[in-house]
């Protein structure tokens, strides 16, 4: 069942290694089915080398093993959490990615000062309470720190972001650690200017007009 979404969901855990996020079987990518509400995740403790569209683990909303051989990954409850509090939501990825995870590590956000993310994000990248690990705790310290938008880091922990789907969301995760190690490189030369509220507004309706193949053809000089 799902063949397409534990295909995505697979390919989508194995960019995270690929992408320096990710050491060991830490950090993982969920995707939402929309037609049967179905979630599809990593399975628990598995590395990410070995992981097939076979080996994804299918759950309900209640966090029930529909479809999979193994354990769904430890943090299924919090994914779940999340999809159930954000309707908007139907991919997530969770990293300990080093440059963003610094800002977590001291409680931080992470500033609005260059537009490819904020093109993304449309904000800061806001950093939640201290939440127990693994818990429904942290799912709610996402979703309170996120307030609407795609992604928070939590205290102590790491990062999370959400999207459309799971390739969204594993996308935001890698644009997200690049703009944390170019604005934490940047912040121990000296202050850093944060974007005005309606620049990166501006920014965020161009990007989603405009990127890709499904913008507006129109090309302005
Ligand atoms: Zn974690």
């Amino acid at each position: 069942m799902l063949e397409a979404l534990k295909k995505e969901v697979c390919e989508q855990n194995h960019e995270l290694p690929a992408n320096g996020l990710v050491v060991g079987s830490g950090g993982n990518v969920s995707g939402r089915d929309p037609e049967t509400g179905l979630v599809v995740i990593k399975p628990s403790g598995v590395k990410f080398k070995k992981l097939t569209p076979q080996t994804m683990v299918v759950v309900d909303m209640d966090g029930t093993v529909i479809e999979g051989q193994m354990k769904p990954s430890v943090d299924t409850g919090l994914h779940l959490y999340i999809y159930a509090a954000r309707p908007d939501v139907f991919g997530i990825a969770h990293t300990h990615s080093p440059y963003a995870s610094s800002f977590a590590a001291r409680g931080e956000r992470i500033p609005a000062v260059l537009t490819p993310i904020t093109h993304m994000l449309g904000r800061d990248v806001p950093c939640s309470r201290y939440a127990t690990p693994g818990e429904v705790d942290t799912g709610q310290a996402v979703v309170e720190a996120a307030d609407g938008g795609y992604a928070a880091l939590v205290k102590a922990h790491g990062v999370f972001t959400m999207g459309k789907s799971a390739a969204e969301a594993t996308s935001f995760a890698m644009y997200l650690e690049e703009a944390a190690m170019t604005t934490h490189l940047a912040m121990t030369r000296g202050p850093v200017d944060e974007l005005p509220q309606e620049e990166i507004d501006r920014c965020f309706n161009w990007f989603r007009q405009n990127y890709g193949q499904s913008g507006q053809k129109k090309v302005t000089a």
